[in-house]
Protein backbone atom coordinates (compact mmCIF):
# COMPACT_ATOMS: atom_id res chain seq x y z
CA UNK A 1 0.00 0.00 0.00
CA UNK A 2 1.29 3.09 -1.26
CA UNK A 3 0.95 6.18 1.40
CA UNK A 4 4.01 8.78 0.50
CA UNK A 5 1.51 11.53 -1.27
CA UNK A 6 -1.01 10.46 1.63
CA UNK A 7 1.82 11.51 3.94
CA UNK A 8 3.68 14.34 2.40
CA UNK A 9 0.15 15.95 2.62
CA UNK A 10 -0.72 15.08 6.31
CA UNK A 11 2.44 16.88 7.43
CA UNK A 12 1.62 19.81 5.24
CA UNK A 13 -1.90 19.98 7.09
CA UNK A 14 -0.20 19.63 10.28
CA UNK A 15 1.36 22.96 9.46
CA UNK A 16 -2.40 24.50 9.12
CA UNK A 17 -4.74 22.55 10.57
CA UNK A 18 -4.59 21.98 14.34
CA UNK A 19 -3.37 18.39 14.26
CA UNK A 20 -4.11 18.25 10.51
CA UNK A 21 -7.81 17.53 10.22
CA UNK A 22 -10.90 19.06 10.92
CA UNK A 23 -12.27 16.58 13.35
CA UNK A 24 -10.93 15.26 16.22
CA UNK A 25 -12.19 11.55 15.83
CA UNK A 26 -10.17 11.84 12.31
CA UNK A 27 -7.05 12.71 14.22
CA UNK A 28 -6.51 9.08 15.59
CA UNK A 29 -6.80 7.24 12.05
CA UNK A 30 -4.06 4.61 11.62
CA UNK A 31 -1.67 4.45 10.07
CA UNK A 32 -2.41 8.04 9.38
CA UNK A 33 -5.22 10.44 8.63
CA UNK A 34 -5.93 9.37 4.62
CA UNK A 35 -6.65 11.98 2.21
CA UNK A 36 -9.18 11.26 -0.66
CA UNK A 37 -9.49 12.37 -4.13
CA UNK A 38 -12.74 11.23 -4.98
CA UNK A 39 -15.45 9.14 -3.99
CA UNK A 40 -17.43 7.26 -6.57
CA UNK A 41 -20.49 4.42 -5.76
CA UNK A 42 -19.14 2.21 -3.42
CA UNK A 43 -15.33 3.21 -3.97
CA UNK A 44 -13.23 5.92 -2.35
CA UNK A 45 -9.96 7.01 -3.96
CA UNK A 46 -6.99 8.35 -1.77
CA UNK A 47 -4.07 10.49 -3.12
CA UNK A 48 -1.76 7.32 -3.73
CA UNK A 49 -4.48 6.08 -5.93
CA UNK A 50 -5.01 3.32 -3.24
CA UNK A 51 -8.82 2.77 -4.19
CA UNK A 52 -11.02 1.39 -1.11
CA UNK A 53 -14.66 -0.39 -0.52
CA UNK A 54 -15.69 2.10 1.74
CA UNK A 55 -18.32 1.17 4.23
CA UNK A 56 -17.61 4.53 6.82
CA UNK A 57 -19.70 6.31 4.37
CA UNK A 58 -18.68 9.21 5.20
CA UNK A 59 -19.65 8.02 9.74
CA UNK A 60 -22.83 7.17 7.79
CA UNK A 61 -24.28 10.05 5.72
CA UNK A 62 -23.72 8.64 2.46
CA UNK A 63 -26.42 6.50 2.00
CA UNK A 64 -26.29 6.56 -1.55
CA UNK A 65 -22.92 5.61 -2.16
CA UNK A 66 -20.37 8.32 -3.14
CA UNK A 67 -21.41 11.37 -5.87
CA UNK A 68 -25.02 9.52 -6.31
CA UNK A 69 -26.05 11.22 -9.97
CA UNK A 70 -29.53 11.85 -9.08
CA UNK A 71 -28.72 13.88 -5.67
CA UNK A 72 -25.90 15.92 -7.28
CA UNK A 73 -28.48 17.33 -10.11
CA UNK A 74 -31.24 17.62 -7.56
CA UNK A 75 -28.95 20.23 -5.96
CA UNK A 76 -27.55 21.76 -8.57
CA UNK A 77 -30.33 22.44 -10.01
CA UNK A 78 -31.87 23.99 -6.98
CA UNK A 79 -29.03 26.04 -6.07
CA UNK A 80 -29.67 27.82 -9.70
CA UNK A 81 -32.31 30.09 -8.05
CA UNK A 82 -30.05 30.83 -4.88
CA UNK A 83 -28.47 29.39 -2.11
CA UNK A 84 -29.04 30.79 1.32
CA UNK A 85 -32.17 33.38 1.55
CA UNK A 86 -31.94 33.82 5.21
CA UNK A 87 -35.93 33.74 4.94
CA UNK A 88 -38.44 30.96 4.22
CA UNK A 89 -38.94 28.62 0.38
CA UNK A 90 -41.07 26.14 -0.44
CA UNK A 91 -38.82 23.56 -1.01
CA UNK A 92 -38.51 23.24 3.11
CA UNK A 93 -42.17 23.41 3.81
CA UNK A 94 -42.43 20.24 1.56
CA UNK A 95 -39.76 18.62 3.06
CA UNK A 96 -41.01 18.91 6.43
CA UNK A 97 -44.41 17.90 4.90
CA UNK A 98 -42.57 15.00 3.86
CA UNK A 99 -41.29 14.18 6.77
CA UNK A 100 -44.47 14.76 8.58
CA UNK A 101 -45.72 11.30 6.72
CA UNK A 102 -42.79 9.60 7.38
CA UNK A 103 -41.69 9.91 11.17
CA UNK A 104 -45.01 9.31 13.30
CA UNK A 105 -43.84 11.57 15.95
CA UNK A 106 -42.76 14.78 13.84
CA UNK A 107 -45.53 17.03 14.45
CA UNK A 108 -43.58 19.77 13.90
CA UNK A 109 -40.40 20.53 12.49
CA UNK A 110 -37.16 22.65 12.94
CA UNK A 111 -34.24 22.17 10.48
CA UNK A 112 -30.19 22.53 11.59
CA UNK A 113 -27.07 21.83 9.90
CA UNK A 114 -25.18 19.40 12.44
CA UNK A 115 -26.66 16.69 15.02
CA UNK A 116 -24.89 18.77 17.90
CA UNK A 117 -26.41 21.71 17.41
CA UNK A 118 -30.04 20.06 17.56
CA UNK A 119 -29.14 17.93 20.28
CA UNK A 120 -28.90 20.77 22.39
CA UNK A 121 -31.79 22.42 20.83
CA UNK A 122 -33.88 19.48 21.96
CA UNK A 123 -32.59 19.88 25.77
CA UNK A 124 -33.11 23.39 25.61
CA UNK A 125 -36.97 22.89 24.66
CA UNK A 126 -36.85 19.80 27.22
CA UNK A 127 -35.90 22.59 30.20
CA UNK A 128 -37.90 25.26 28.93
CA UNK A 129 -40.89 22.97 28.49
CA UNK A 130 -40.47 21.23 32.33
CA UNK A 131 -38.67 24.07 33.88
CA UNK A 132 -36.46 21.66 35.03
CA UNK A 133 -32.39 21.40 34.38
CA UNK A 134 -31.40 18.04 34.92
CA UNK A 135 -31.03 14.69 31.94
CA UNK A 136 -30.36 11.58 31.78
CA UNK A 137 -28.00 10.36 28.99
CA UNK A 138 -26.47 6.87 28.88
CA UNK A 139 -22.97 5.14 28.91
CA UNK A 140 -21.48 4.97 25.67
CA UNK A 141 -23.83 6.91 23.93
CA UNK A 142 -22.79 9.70 21.67
CA UNK A 143 -24.39 13.05 21.31
CA UNK A 144 -22.17 14.94 19.91
CA UNK A 145 -19.55 17.24 21.29
CA UNK A 146 -20.88 20.26 22.78
CA UNK A 147 -20.32 20.73 26.57
CA UNK A 148 -24.07 19.39 28.32
CA UNK A 149 -23.19 16.16 26.46
CA UNK A 150 -19.72 15.07 25.95
CA UNK A 151 -20.02 13.22 28.88
CA UNK A 152 -19.39 8.97 29.20
CA UNK A 153 -19.04 8.38 25.29
CA UNK A 154 -16.07 5.95 25.83
CA UNK A 155 -14.97 6.42 29.74
CA UNK A 156 -12.08 4.37 30.86
CA UNK A 157 -12.99 1.73 33.58
CA UNK A 158 -11.32 2.98 35.89
CA UNK A 159 -13.07 6.28 35.70
CA UNK A 160 -16.18 4.90 34.86
CA UNK A 161 -17.32 4.33 38.48
CA UNK A 162 -20.45 2.25 40.01
CA UNK A 163 -22.24 0.25 37.43
CA UNK A 164 -25.12 1.74 38.91
CA UNK A 165 -24.24 5.40 39.70
CA UNK A 166 -21.89 6.02 37.09
CA UNK A 167 -19.37 9.11 37.41
CA UNK A 168 -20.08 11.61 34.83
CA UNK A 169 -16.57 11.70 32.47
CA UNK A 170 -15.85 14.60 31.13
CA UNK A 171 -14.92 13.67 27.15
CA UNK A 172 -12.57 16.96 26.17
CA UNK A 173 -10.80 19.24 28.06
CA UNK A 174 -12.52 22.72 28.89
CA UNK A 175 -16.07 21.48 29.13
CA UNK A 176 -17.89 23.81 31.28
CA UNK A 177 -17.77 22.87 35.33
CA UNK A 178 -21.45 23.68 35.53
CA UNK A 179 -22.72 21.36 33.11
CA UNK A 180 -21.18 18.34 34.88
CA UNK A 181 -24.10 19.01 37.68
CA UNK A 182 -26.65 19.03 35.16
CA UNK A 183 -26.27 15.56 33.55
CA UNK A 184 -26.93 12.16 34.89
CA UNK A 185 -25.22 9.32 33.45
CA UNK A 186 -26.29 5.60 33.50
CA UNK A 187 -25.73 2.35 31.80
CA UNK A 188 -28.03 1.51 29.07
CA UNK A 189 -30.26 -1.50 29.03
CA UNK A 190 -31.29 -1.67 32.47
CA UNK A 191 -34.51 -0.30 33.71
CA UNK A 192 -34.52 -1.37 36.94
CA UNK A 193 -31.20 1.10 37.36
CA UNK A 194 -33.39 3.91 35.67
CA UNK A 195 -36.47 3.42 37.86
CA UNK A 196 -34.24 3.84 41.25
CA UNK A 197 -32.65 6.92 40.42
CA UNK A 198 -35.86 8.47 39.16
CA UNK A 199 -37.48 7.31 42.16
CA UNK A 200 -34.79 9.47 43.49
CA UNK A 201 -34.73 12.47 41.05
CA UNK A 202 -37.92 12.26 39.06
CA UNK A 203 -38.92 15.40 39.78
CA UNK A 204 -35.63 17.42 38.68
CA UNK A 205 -35.01 15.40 35.39
CA UNK A 206 -36.15 17.70 32.16
CA UNK A 207 -35.27 15.03 29.48
CA UNK A 208 -34.17 11.36 29.08
CA UNK A 209 -32.05 11.28 25.83
CA UNK A 210 -31.45 7.87 24.36
CA UNK A 211 -29.81 6.45 21.11
CA UNK A 212 -32.89 3.97 20.19
CA UNK A 213 -30.66 1.33 19.08
CA UNK A 214 -27.10 1.87 20.46
CA UNK A 215 -24.84 2.30 17.42
CA UNK A 216 -21.58 4.69 19.11
CA UNK A 217 -20.63 1.60 21.43
CA UNK A 218 -21.15 -1.58 19.33
CA UNK A 219 -24.53 -2.01 17.87
CA UNK A 220 -26.68 -2.68 20.39
CA UNK A 221 -30.49 -4.01 20.40
CA UNK A 222 -32.74 -2.08 23.43
CA UNK A 223 -33.79 -5.37 25.34
CA UNK A 224 -37.20 -6.30 25.02
CA UNK A 225 -39.51 -3.87 26.67
CA UNK A 226 -36.57 -1.55 27.99
CA UNK A 227 -37.71 1.38 25.51
CA UNK A 228 -41.24 1.04 26.42
CA UNK A 229 -40.64 1.22 29.82
CA UNK A 230 -38.55 4.09 29.38
CA UNK A 231 -41.38 5.80 28.15
CA UNK A 232 -44.04 4.66 30.48
CA UNK A 233 -41.60 6.69 33.19
CA UNK A 234 -41.17 9.56 31.16
CA UNK A 235 -44.88 9.75 31.35
CA UNK A 236 -45.10 9.32 35.05
CA UNK A 237 -42.85 11.79 35.87
CA UNK A 238 -43.39 14.30 33.82
CA UNK A 239 -40.09 14.00 32.12
CA UNK A 240 -39.40 14.69 27.92
CA UNK A 241 -38.17 11.54 26.00
CA UNK A 242 -35.43 12.35 23.55
CA UNK A 243 -34.40 9.64 21.00
CA UNK A 244 -30.85 10.89 19.31
CA UNK A 245 -31.71 8.85 15.50
CA UNK A 246 -28.81 10.85 13.90
CA UNK A 247 -27.05 7.43 12.98
CA UNK A 248 -30.59 5.54 13.16
CA UNK A 249 -33.09 8.10 11.61
CA UNK A 250 -33.93 7.04 7.95
CA UNK A 251 -30.97 4.58 7.84
CA UNK A 252 -33.24 1.59 9.33
CA UNK A 253 -36.46 2.62 8.19
CA UNK A 254 -38.97 5.44 6.82
CA UNK A 255 -39.85 6.53 10.06
CA UNK A 256 -36.38 5.85 11.78
CA UNK A 257 -35.36 3.63 14.76
CA UNK A 258 -38.77 4.67 16.49
CA UNK A 259 -40.68 3.18 13.59
CA UNK A 260 -38.94 0.04 13.56
CA UNK A 261 -39.38 -0.33 17.72
CA UNK A 262 -42.40 1.52 18.23
CA UNK A 263 -41.90 3.59 20.33
CA UNK A 264 -42.76 7.37 19.97
CA UNK A 265 -40.69 9.99 21.42
CA UNK A 266 -41.38 13.37 22.90
CA UNK A 267 -38.35 14.70 20.58
CA UNK A 268 -36.11 13.04 18.21
CA UNK A 269 -33.13 14.18 16.40
CA UNK A 270 -32.28 13.54 12.76
CA UNK A 271 -29.58 14.20 10.45
CA UNK A 272 -26.39 11.79 8.88
CA UNK A 273 -28.91 9.32 6.30
CA UNK A 274 -31.44 12.29 5.37
CA UNK A 275 -29.74 13.69 3.01
CA UNK A 276 -26.93 11.66 1.29
CA UNK A 277 -24.00 13.41 2.51
CA UNK A 278 -25.16 16.78 2.57
CA UNK A 279 -24.65 18.84 5.78
CA UNK A 280 -28.46 18.87 7.49
CA UNK A 281 -29.80 17.93 10.98
CA UNK A 282 -33.37 18.16 11.98
CA UNK A 283 -35.27 18.22 15.48
CA UNK A 284 -38.59 16.72 15.32
CA UNK A 285 -41.47 16.29 17.71
CA UNK A 286 -44.92 16.87 19.43
CA UNK A 287 -46.67 20.16 18.98
CA UNK A 288 -46.74 20.06 22.43
CA UNK A 289 -43.05 20.98 23.73
CA UNK A 290 -42.00 22.23 20.23
CA UNK A 291 -44.39 24.76 20.83
CA UNK A 292 -42.29 26.45 22.84
CA UNK A 293 -40.76 27.44 19.81
CA UNK A 294 -43.92 28.95 17.98
CA UNK A 295 -44.62 31.11 21.11
CA UNK A 296 -40.94 32.42 20.91
CA UNK A 297 -40.79 31.27 24.51
CA UNK A 298 -37.09 29.15 23.50
CA UNK A 299 -34.84 29.86 21.00
CA UNK A 300 -33.53 28.14 18.07
CA UNK A 301 -31.38 29.55 15.12
CA UNK A 302 -28.81 28.89 12.64
CA UNK A 303 -27.56 30.93 9.35
CA UNK A 304 -27.50 27.84 7.36
CA UNK A 305 -30.69 26.47 8.49
CA UNK A 306 -32.68 24.83 5.47
CA UNK A 307 -30.59 26.32 3.52
CA UNK A 308 -31.29 25.80 -0.34
CA UNK A 309 -28.49 22.72 -1.11
CA UNK A 310 -29.74 21.09 1.91
CA UNK A 311 -33.13 21.05 1.24
CA UNK A 312 -33.20 19.93 -2.40
CA UNK A 313 -30.80 17.28 -1.26
CA UNK A 314 -32.97 16.09 1.56
CA UNK A 315 -36.18 16.16 -0.76
CA UNK A 316 -34.29 14.06 -3.11
CA UNK A 317 -33.88 11.54 -0.72
CA UNK A 318 -36.30 11.12 0.86
CA UNK A 319 -37.79 10.53 -2.26
CA UNK A 320 -35.36 7.89 -3.21
CA UNK A 321 -35.78 6.67 0.57
CA UNK A 322 -39.66 6.11 -0.21
CA UNK A 323 -39.98 4.54 -3.60
CA UNK A 324 -40.00 1.13 -5.23
CA UNK A 325 -41.71 0.54 -2.06
CA UNK A 326 -39.03 0.69 0.01
CA UNK A 327 -36.43 -1.02 -2.45
CA UNK A 328 -33.79 0.85 -0.81
CA UNK A 329 -33.94 -0.47 2.74
CA UNK A 330 -34.49 -3.98 1.22
CA UNK A 331 -31.10 -3.57 -0.63
CA UNK A 332 -29.61 -2.52 2.44
CA UNK A 333 -30.68 -5.27 4.69
CA UNK A 334 -29.94 -8.26 2.43
CA UNK A 335 -26.59 -6.68 1.52
CA UNK A 336 -25.92 -5.74 5.18
CA UNK A 337 -27.13 -9.49 6.27
CA UNK A 338 -24.72 -11.21 3.98
CA UNK A 339 -21.93 -9.67 5.07
CA UNK A 340 -23.02 -10.20 8.97
CA UNK A 341 -22.63 -13.92 7.92
CA UNK A 342 -19.99 -13.69 5.97
CA UNK A 343 -17.89 -12.29 8.60
CA UNK A 344 -19.53 -14.53 11.28
CA UNK A 345 -18.24 -17.92 8.72
CA UNK A 346 -14.85 -16.05 7.69
CA UNK A 347 -14.36 -15.65 11.46
CA UNK A 348 -15.33 -19.32 11.87
CA UNK A 349 -13.29 -20.91 9.64
CA UNK A 350 -10.44 -19.30 11.42
CA UNK A 351 -11.09 -19.79 14.66
CA UNK A 352 -11.38 -16.62 15.74
CA UNK A 353 -14.24 -15.82 17.93
CA UNK A 354 -16.36 -12.67 16.36
CA UNK A 355 -19.01 -11.10 17.50
CA UNK A 356 -21.08 -9.69 14.84
CA UNK A 357 -24.56 -7.62 15.67
CA UNK A 358 -26.50 -5.27 14.66
CA UNK A 359 -28.70 -4.93 11.94
CA UNK A 360 -27.92 -4.85 8.23
CA UNK A 361 -27.93 -0.81 7.24
CA UNK A 362 -25.34 -1.05 10.74
CA UNK A 363 -23.93 -3.30 12.64
CA UNK A 364 -20.93 -3.89 14.39
CA UNK A 365 -18.10 -6.26 14.50
CA UNK A 366 -15.68 -7.62 17.00
CA UNK A 367 -13.48 -10.02 18.27
CA UNK A 368 -14.87 -11.51 21.65
CA UNK A 369 -16.37 -14.23 23.23
CA UNK A 370 -19.42 -12.88 24.44
CA UNK A 371 -22.71 -14.36 23.31
CA UNK A 372 -24.36 -11.01 22.99
CA UNK A 373 -23.36 -7.18 23.97
CA UNK A 374 -25.98 -5.58 25.60
CA UNK A 375 -24.31 -1.74 27.18
CA UNK A 376 -21.32 0.06 27.46
CA UNK A 377 -19.55 -2.06 29.76
CA UNK A 378 -20.26 -5.47 28.35
CA UNK A 379 -18.78 -3.89 24.91
CA UNK A 380 -15.37 -2.66 26.83
CA UNK A 381 -14.56 -5.73 28.77
CA UNK A 382 -15.05 -8.07 26.34
CA UNK A 383 -13.90 -6.92 23.15
CA UNK A 384 -10.36 -7.16 22.10
CA UNK A 385 -9.90 -3.94 20.21
CA UNK A 386 -6.30 -4.75 19.92
CA UNK A 387 -6.83 -7.52 17.41
CA UNK A 388 -9.77 -5.46 15.80
CA UNK A 389 -7.02 -2.31 15.24
CA UNK A 390 -4.73 -5.55 13.07
CA UNK A 391 -7.52 -6.79 11.60
CA UNK A 392 -8.81 -3.50 10.34
CA UNK A 393 -5.78 -2.51 9.10
CA UNK A 394 -5.10 -6.01 6.79
CA UNK A 395 -8.94 -4.48 5.64
CA UNK A 396 -7.74 -1.41 4.63
CA UNK A 397 -4.41 -2.66 2.79
CA UNK A 398 -6.68 -5.22 0.98
CA UNK A 399 -9.16 -2.25 -0.24
CA UNK A 400 -11.79 -2.16 2.16
CA UNK A 401 -12.14 0.77 4.40
CA UNK A 402 -13.71 0.00 7.32
CA UNK A 403 -14.45 2.39 10.63
CA UNK A 404 -11.64 1.72 13.85
CA UNK A 405 -14.63 1.61 16.42
CA UNK A 406 -15.97 -1.51 14.65
CA UNK A 407 -19.27 -0.02 12.85
CA UNK A 408 -19.87 -0.68 9.39
CA UNK A 409 -22.23 1.15 7.70
CA UNK A 410 -23.79 -0.19 4.39
CA UNK A 411 -25.39 1.54 1.02
CA UNK A 412 -27.81 1.52 -1.65
CA UNK A 413 -24.91 0.90 -3.65
CA UNK A 414 -22.78 -1.72 -2.07
CA UNK A 415 -23.23 -4.66 -4.39
CA UNK A 416 -22.90 -8.32 -4.27
CA UNK A 417 -19.63 -8.50 -5.72
CA UNK A 418 -18.47 -5.70 -3.17
CA UNK A 419 -19.57 -7.97 -0.82
CA UNK A 420 -17.52 -11.14 -1.71
CA UNK A 421 -14.48 -8.69 -2.46
CA UNK A 422 -14.73 -7.52 1.08
CA UNK A 423 -15.51 -11.21 2.30
CA UNK A 424 -11.70 -12.25 0.60
CA UNK A 425 -10.07 -9.54 2.11
CA UNK A 426 -11.63 -10.35 5.46
CA UNK A 427 -10.67 -14.01 4.71
CA UNK A 428 -6.82 -13.16 4.03
CA UNK A 429 -7.00 -10.50 7.11
CA UNK A 430 -8.04 -12.50 9.54
CA UNK A 431 -5.59 -15.10 8.46
CA UNK A 432 -2.68 -12.49 9.12
CA UNK A 433 -3.91 -12.60 12.94
N1 LIG B 1 -25.87 12.00 17.90
C1 LIG B 1 -25.41 10.83 17.46
C2 LIG B 1 -26.14 9.58 17.82
C3 LIG B 1 -24.27 10.77 16.67
O1 LIG B 1 -23.80 9.57 16.27
C4 LIG B 1 -23.61 11.98 16.33
C5 LIG B 1 -22.41 11.95 15.49
O2 LIG B 1 -21.90 10.94 15.11
C6 LIG B 1 -24.13 13.18 16.81
C7 LIG B 1 -25.25 13.18 17.58
C8 LIG B 1 -23.46 14.48 16.47
O3 LIG B 1 -23.71 14.82 15.14
P1 LIG B 1 -22.72 15.82 14.37
O4 LIG B 1 -21.41 15.13 14.23
O5 LIG B 1 -23.41 16.05 13.05
O6 LIG B 1 -22.65 17.06 15.18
Amino acid sequence: MKLDRNRELYERAKRVLAGGVSSQVRISEQPLPLFFERGEGSRLYDVDGNEYIDYVIGQGPAIFGHSPRFLLDAVADATRQGQTFGGQHELEVRVAETVQEMVASAELIRFGSSGSEVVHAALRLARAYTGRGKFIKFEGHYHGWLDSVLYSTAPSMEAAGAYDAPEAVPGSAGQSPGSAGEVVVLPWNDIDVLRATLDGQGKEVAAIITEPIMCNSNCIAPRTGYLEEMRKLCDQWGIVLIFDEVITGFRLAPGGAQGLLGVTPDLSTFAKAMAGGFPISMLAGKREVMGQLEEGTAMHAGTYNSNVMVMAAAEASLRRLTEDGGAVYRHLYATGQTLMDGLRETARKHELNALVQGYGPVFCMAFSDASEITDYRSHVESTDRETYARFRQGMLERGVRVTDRGTWFVSAVHTEADVEQTLVAADEAMEGL
